[in-house]
């Protein structure tokens, strides 16, 4: 008998969220581009084209309610309540009622009517000078674009008919859609943009999905339904894999959870190095999805609360109640172990649905992080009092995101202080003795380290962005993911003379970007004398298993002759060859 022949194919790009997993395959995409229509009808087709036309709306109410009963259980009271609005539309005379009149007095085609009056509400929508309100343009089109395709009689991708487990395949997923993924359905994702430290990568890793990104082109090979593989660690996705392929993934699960099990064991308590140092290990949050029972026993704290998933999981500017209740509950929920909450770090690569940045042709070199609390003050005062009137609850500290100058820092600080003597002649208590510090993730920060040291209480290195603006290599960008990397000798020089500088001012560094919760790069920062080790959740065991191995006299051998490197490579094979 003939062998079937399974027709294998792989695609590679780049894996940034570890672990192997099998699935169908679920393709969200943007749907496709419209098939042609006709303008008008004849006069006595109106009433077979309004037909045709209620038919297509009850399908879109019957999706929307089914959207909205899911999502009450797994995205929230907010988001259901952005889809309780699209589906509203489809009984609002100004949007449906017009699409009838069109059809009725103009001869349109149900197709034509409905692009007829999307075009004119969003030429509306955009002249409006609220944000909230000319962001509703999404909406209208969202549910006119679900109108459309069942006039069409073609399916409208959306996350949330993912009723079963797969592995979702998209051209980009934006932070803000990844927010909303449900775990229960995705078991990992592909998608053609994206490099290794985007947002959404960061958030797949937290979520502990696998993720392979920036996959390219070959992606279009992939059809709904098909039989995947996907390996995060290589960032591989193989398409209807042969039997052979699928023993040996089989084989690399299974020693995947041995693995797992085997660090369960170093799961809870702090972290030690094998000549009995203590290293502090805390851990990154942003979304409260991430909190679990036992979590605040197996870190030190919250190196890096990034607030900005907050801003992004409604369709509003969450109010000053509304994050002191979240930043509360995080300190609460943290039990005295410090937070270090890091105040707005939007643009670049994340948006707010509700608030329209301008276009910018170089948005992370733009107005970002700090850049814009300083822009917008209300805003900023509103969080930075949240944050403080939490800080009477557990054990805060403040970060600014990208700071670039000495400056922006005492503007910032200034801010703080009024914002404190506010509270103060309202008798509303905070915690006096609150840390500032301030993420390094600019090489401005660097070289003035010794400067900013004296009026900081602490550095957090961010090195997802220290080395995009250090490599000058876009960290969101696959073509260039090649010179992407923490092991180059610039980065490790900067990470070192930053760490020197604050200590030499008595000023502890942590650092909360990728690299710390690389096993290879661990004997690098504990001969640096890193302070403290923030990482994804999904890390903590295994640099704690990694520790236990290592020494601080070898560690220090090794990162002299690191710094003596001229390549990235030469770095690797050194951190490759020590220990693993
Ligand atoms: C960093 O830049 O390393 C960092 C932790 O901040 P973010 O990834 O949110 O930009
Ligand atoms: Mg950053």
């Amino acid at each position: 008998m003939c062998p079937v022949n399974f027709h294998e194919k792989r695609i590679t790009g780049i894996g940034v969220s570890e672990g192997v997993r099998f699935g169908h395959a679920f393709l969200y995409a943007q749907p496709a581009a419209h098939i042609s229509f006709p303008q008008q009808i004849e006069a006595d087709h109106v009433e077979m084209e309004l037909e045709r036309l209620t038919s297509a709306k009850a399908q879109s109410l019957s999706e929307l309610d089914l959207i909205i009963e899911k999502s009450k259980e797994s995205l929230g009271d907010e988001k259901t309540v952005i889809i309780q609005g699209q589906r509203s539309f489809l009984n609002d005379p100004a949007f449906y009622g017009d699409i009838v009149n069109h059809v009725k007095k103009k001869y349109l085609s149900p197709e034509k009517a409905v692009q007829t009056v999307v075009d004119k509400l969003t030429a509306v929508f955009e002249k409006m000078n609220n944000a909230y309100l000319k962001e509703r343009v999404h909406d209208v089109k969202d549910v006119a674009e679900r109108l459309m395709s069942h006039l069409q009689q073609r399916s409208y991708p959306d996350l949330t008919q993912m009723t079963e487990p797969a592995i979702l395949i998209a051209d980009d997923l934006t932070p803000s859609v990844t927010v909303q993924l449900d775990r229960r359905y995705v078991l990992g994702f592909v998608t053609r943009y994206g490099g290794e430290t985007t947002h959404t990568a960061i958030l797949s890793r937290s979520l502990g999905i696998p993720a392979v990104v920036g996959a390219g082109l070959p992606i279009a090979q992939i059809q709904n339904g098909d039989n995947l593989i996907i390996d995060g660690e290589l960032g591989l996705c193989i398409i209807n894999p042969d039997p052979d392929t699928t023993e040996k993934y089989r084989a690399k699960l299974q020693e995947e959870q041995r693995f797992s099990e085997r660090l369960s064991a170093f799961k809870q308590g702090p972290a030690h190095t094998a000549d009995g140092q203590e290293v502090l290990l805390a851990v990154n949050m942003g979304m409260p999805e991430e909190m679990r029972e036992g979590f605040v026993d197996e870190a030190h704290g919250i190196g890096l609360f990034r607030t900005e998933f907050l801003f992004m999981h409604t369709d509003h500017f969450p109010t000053e109640e509304e994050q002191f209740v979240a930043y509360k509950k995080v300190l609460e929920d943290w039990q005295g172990k410090p937070v270090v909450i890091r105040t707005l770090d939007i643009g670049g690569d994340k948006e707010l649905s509700y608030w329209q940045l301008p276009i910018e042709s170089n948005p992370f070199l733009g107005m970002r992080a700090i850049r814009l609390s300083l822009q917008e003050q209300g805003m900023f005062k509103t969080q930075l009092r949240a944050i403080l009137r939490a800080s009477a609850f557990g054990s805060a500290k403040i970060m600014f995101p990208m700071v670039t100058t000495i400056q922006e820092l005492r503007q910032a600080k200034a801010i703080t202080d009024e914002v404190k003597t506010g509270l103060r002649t309202e008798n509303i208590p905070f915690d006096e003795k609150l840390e500032i510090g301030i993420m390094a993730e600019v090489p401005s920060v660097i070289q003035l380290a010794d400067r900013f040291a004296k009026e900081v209480d602490f550095f957090s290195i961010g090195t997802n962005d220290l080395v995009q603006y250090t490599l000058a290599v876009d960290r969101m960008n696959e073509k260039v993911a090649h010179l992407y990397d923490y092991f180059h000798p610039a980065v490790l020089r900067s990470i070192n003379s930053l760490i020197q500088a604050a200590h030499r001012e008595g000023k502890w560094v942590g650092m909360c970007g990728k690299m710390a919760g690389d096993v290879m790069a661990a004997p690098l920062l504990l001969a640096m004398g890193l302070d403290e080790w923030s990482m994804d959740a999904t890390s903590l065991a295994k640099q704690k298993y990694r520790l236990i191995s290592l020494t601080r006299s070898e560690s220090r051998l090794l990162l002299s002759k690191v710094l003596d490197m001229d390549t990235a490579e030469e770095v690797r094979l050194a951190v490759g060859n020590f220990h693993l």
